[in-house]
């Protein structure tokens, strides 16, 4: 296992996280569409204790919406709600606003019940790195951003920003680490451009894509790269990278070959791409 996690690193980070969460009302979870359980952070889960926390499924242009669907399903029978968003394009930003009052309706319903007109809901980002957490504040946030200042109580230099949606924002999201106990977890996020690429050999990370598109989308790889099926059921994944490197013109430059086809499933090449399979992390 390459992957260095620094239990420091990490609970400094869940302690800056908690002491945040007493200051808003709802956490946003924002975690890549493509990997919702490999991008959440199971730090988050022993923290948020009572506090109303949604699941955005962010990216979700790039994932396999089908798979999206049965992700919502899981989430919502585990107790959590979740909503789809593709912050890059802006599109969704309508039912997460439906969602975070709903979840907080019982809080509304007291304002309004009290007269309370220009009451304000604060809410917080939280998420592992390149989630997709800054494109998402700038989106709800939009053009009329207004930085209300510090207030009593709140760390330094942490400010709220006012959105139209009657929202307050903390502007600077909560950073949580991926905890990687399980390689599979690792060659996901690094297939997702989580991770820095370095960390992972490309070729171990094209194996497993490779790999796992040959059990779940296996028309979509011999489209791509018109892989005869016979051959595909012939090789062994490791000979279809050969094979595959070969057919590139790549000679026997399998990283290169690798990072090709790492490229590609980012390209979405191989279509919509959604890496991690309910129900796959109970069995084990
Ligand atoms: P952060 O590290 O969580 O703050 O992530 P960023 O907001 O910096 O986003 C990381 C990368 O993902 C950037 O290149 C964004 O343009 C991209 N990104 C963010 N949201 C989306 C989305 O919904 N769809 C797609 N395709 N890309 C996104």
């Amino acid at each position: 296992m390459v992957m260095q996690w620094y239990p420091g690193h990490m609970n400094k980070a869940k302690n800056q996280v908690q002491d945040r969460l007493k200051m808003v009302d709802i956490v946003l979870e924002i975690v890549d569409a493509r990997l919702p359980f490999s991008s959440r952070n199971p730090v988050l889960e022993q923290i948020i204790d009572q506090k109303k926390h949604i699941i955005i499924l962010n990216k979700s242009d790039l994932a396999d919406p089908k798979r999206t669907k049965d992700w919502k399903v899981n989430f919502e029978q585990e107790g959590t709600k979740s909503v789809e968003l593709d912050a890059k394009h802006n599109k969704g930003l309508g039912k997460l606003k439906d969602l975070i009052r709903g979840e907080l309706s019982d809080k509304i319903a007291k304002y309004e019940a009290n007269g309370v007109k220009n009451y304000r809901i604060k809410a917080m980002c939280i998420g592992i790195p390149n989630v997709g957490k800054s494109t998402i504040l700038n989106r709800i946030v939009g053009k009329n951003v207004a930085v209300t200042g510090n207030r009593p109580g709140v760390t330094k230099n942490q400010n709220w920003l006012k959105t139209d949606l009657g929202i307050d924002l903390l502007d600077t999201p909560g950073i949580l680490w991926p905890k990687i106990d399980d390689p599979k977890v690792g060659m996901k996020l690094a297939l997702s451009g989580a991770i820095k690429d370095k960390i992972y050999s490309p070729d171990d990370v094209a194996i497993y894509a490779l790999n796992f598109m040959e059990t779940y989308y296996i028309d979509e790889l011999m489209d791509a790269y018109e892989i005869d099926r016979t051959d595909l059921y012939n090789s062994t994944t490791p000979e279809l990278l050969m094979n595959l490197t070969k057919k590139f013109g790549y000679k026997d430059d399998y990283d290169k070959a690798s990072r090709k086809i790492i490229n590609d499933v980012r390209k979405l090449r191989f279509g919509r791409i959604t890496f991690d399979v309910p129900g796959e992390f109970y069995e084990e």
